[in-house]
C-alpha cells in the first residue's frame, strides 16, 4: 500500500472507529453468532492478486462486526473491563506507523526512554514507592510468569546455569490463594515446579487467604525438605475481588525468604486514588508487582506494568546478550530484551504516554471513583433487595450477588440453575453482558463495573433487568 492510498483509506477507517465508538450501544453487547458463521463468510483461497482493500469498510461491517463483543459498550459487565481509551488507539496507531522494534536502546532509543519515563509515572501514581523499577509486558500472564522464573533462580541459587530444577536435590514450592487467577497455576506449571509442588491455600468468608494456613504450609514443607520458593498474594481476585493480607505475607516471607509477587492486574489501577491504597498495604515490601492498565485503565490490549525491586536479578535471569545484540551504549542504557520473556518489543509505552496526557492523574481518578461509587450503589440495592444475597465484600468495581428465592433456599443445584437461566435470560436481551462464576461450590452472578462508557443509569438498568428476569424464569 502507498502513502497516498493509506491517507485515503486511513481517513475513512478513523471514521469508521468514530462512528463505531459513538453509537456502540445500538449493538448487542454480546456477539450473536454462532461458531463457524464469521469463517463462513471469508473465502477459502487467499487473494491471487493485490488491489483488493477498496471494499474493506463493507466486509469489515458485513463479516466483521457480527463476530465481535463489545467491550467499551456501557453495558458490558462481564470479566473485568479491558478499556481501550481512544487516545490509545491513536497511539496504536502511531507505534504500527513508526514499525518499531525497540529490543534495544540503540534500535530506537525513543522506545526505551519514553517506557523508562511512563513507567516511572505510573509507579509514582499508583504510590508504589521508587525502590521499584517497572517494565512494559504483554499480559500479567507473562509478567506472573517472569516473576516465578526469577523466584526459581533466586531460592536455587541460579539453577538454569547447573543442571537446572531437574537437578536439584530439594523441590521447591509455590503458593497462592484457591482464588488465584489461573495464570497463576499455568505460570508455576511452565517454570517447572510440578503441580505437587503448587499450593492452593484455602480463604477466609471474604475469599481472602488465610495467613494461619499459609504459615502451616511453610512450615510443613521446610520440615519435609523441601524448599519454600514464592508467594503469590492476590489483591483484586478475579470471581470477587478479594484482598490477600498483603502486610502479613510480607512478614512470612521475609522472614523465611521467599519471593513475594502481588498480582495485582485490576486492582492497581484503583491505586491512583489514594483512598484505595490500604487494600494492597504491605506491597512495598513485594519482590515484584504485576498490574495491568489494559484493564480497568484504559490503555488498550496489551500493556501490562510489571515492576521489580531487584531489576539486576531480572537481567540476570533473562539476558542472553549473545554477540550480534551487543552495541556500544550498553554499559549506560536498558536494553528491554533483557527485561522479559520476548526479544522483540514493539513501542507499547505510547499508550500509556497518550493516555495520561489525554486523561490526566485527575481524569483517571474521577472514573475509578465513579466506577467503584457505582458498584458500592449495586451492593446496596442487593443487600436491600428481599430474596437477593450478596456472595462477597465489594471493595472495588465487581458485586458478587445472587438471587434466592424462598423455595430454592438451601438447594444449591436449584440455585445454581437459576441463576444461570436469570444470566442468560438478560444476556440474550442483547442490552447487558455479565457472567457467571463458581465461589466455593456456589453459583454467583459477578457484576463487574468499569468499562468506559459505564455509568450509574446502566448499573440500574442492569439491576431491574436482572430482577425482572428472576420473576420470568
Ligand atoms: C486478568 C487477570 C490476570 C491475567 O491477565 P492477562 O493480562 O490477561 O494475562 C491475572 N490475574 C488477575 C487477578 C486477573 O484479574
Amino acid at each position: 500500500m502507498d502513502a497516498n492510498e493509506f491517507r485515503k483509506l486511513g481517513h475513512e477507517l478513523i471514521d469508521w472507529v468514530a462512528d463505531y465508538r459513538e453509537r456502540i450501544d445500538d449493538y448487542p453487547v454480546m456477539s450473536q453468532v454462532q461458531p463457524g458463521e464469521v469463517a463462513e463468510k471469508l473465502p477459502a483461497e487467499p487473494p491471487l492478486h493485490g488491489g483488493g482493500l477498496g471494499d474493506i469498510v463493507d466486509d469489515l461491517d458485513r463479516i466483521v462486526m457480527p463476530g465481535i463483543t463489545h467491550w467499551n459498550h456501557p453495558g458490558f459487565l462481564h470479566y473485568f473491563p479491558s478499556n481501550s481509551d481512544l487516545s490509545s488507539v491513536l497511539a496504536d496507531l502511531v507505534s504500527a506507523g513508526l514499525g518499531v522494534q525497540g529490543m534495544s536502546w540503540q534500535t530506537s532509543p525513543a522506545a526505551t526512554e519514553v517506557e523508562d519515563v511512563v513507567m516511572e509515572w505510573l509507579r509514582d501514581m499508583v504510590g508504589l514507592p521508587d525502590a521499584f523499577t517497572g517494565v512494559i509486558e504483554d499480559t500479567a500472564s507473562t509478567s506472573t510468569f517472569t516473576a516465578l522464573l526469577c523466584a526459581r533462580e533466586r531460592t536455587s541459587g541460579f539453577s538454569q546455569n547447573r543442571g537446572g530444577l531437574q537437578a536439584e536435590d530439594a523441590p521447591l514450592v509455590v503458593y497462592a490463594s484457591d482464588q488465584a487467577h489461573s495464570s497463576i497455576p499455568k505460570a508455576a506449571l511452565l517454570a517447572g515446579f510440578g503441580a505437587e509442588h503448587l499450593r492452593l491455600i484455602g480463604t477466609d468468608d471474604e475469599h481472602a487467604l488465610r495467613l494461619d494456613l499459609l504459615e502451616r504450609a511453610v512450615d510443613d514443607d521446610l520440615a519435609a525438605g523441601r524448599r519454600p520458593c514464592a508467594v503469590v498474594a492476590g489483591v483484586g481476585t478475579t470471581a470477587t475481588t478479594a484482598l490477600d493480607p498483603v502486610a502479613g505475607i510480607a512478614d512470612l516471607c521475609e522472614r523465611r525468604d521467599i519471593w513475594l509477587h502481588v498480582d495485582a492486574a485490576l486492582a492497581g489501577t484503583a491505586m491512583i486514588c489514594p483512598e484505595y491504597r490500604w487494600m494492597w498495604d504491605g506491597v512495598d515490601r513485594a519482590d515484584s508487582v504485576v498490574f495491568n492498565p489494559h484493564k480497568w485503565m484504559g490503555t488498550g490490549f496489551d500493556l501490562s506494568a510489571y515492576y521489580v525491586r531487584d531489576p539486576e536479578h531480572l537481567v540476570r535471569v533473562m539476558s542472553t546478550d549473545p554477540s550480534y545484540l551487543r552495541t556500544a551504549q550498553d554499559g549506560q542504557v536498558r536494553n528491554l530484551r533483557d527485561w522479559g520473556i520476548p526479544l522483540g518489543r514493539r513501542f507499547r509505552a505510547l499508550k500509556l504516554w497518550f493516555l495520561l496526557r489525554a486523561e490526566g492523574v485527575e481524569g483517571l481518578q474521577a472514573r475509578i471513583r465513579r466506577d467503584v461509587g457505582n458498584a458500592s450503589w449495586l451492593a446496596e440495592q442487593v443487600v436491600e433487595a428481599p430474596d437477593w444475597g450478596l456472595m462477597a465484600p465489594a471493595p472495588l468495581q465487581t458485586v458478587s450477588l445472587r438471587h434466592v428465592p424462598p423455595a430454592m433456599a438451601g438447594d444449591e443445584e436449584a440455585l445454581a440453575a437459576h441463576n444461570a437461566a436469570v444470566v442468560a435470560r438478560v444476556t440474550a436481551g442483547g442490552k447487558y453482558y455479565f457472567g457467571t462464576s463458581l465461589l466455593k461450590g456456589r453459583l454467583i452472578i459477578r457484576v463487574s463495573v468499569g468499562a468506559q462508557p459505564t455509568e450509574r443509569e446502566h448499573v440500574a438498568g442492569a439491576w431491574a433487568a436482572l430482577r425482572e428476569a428472576a420473576t420470568a424464569v
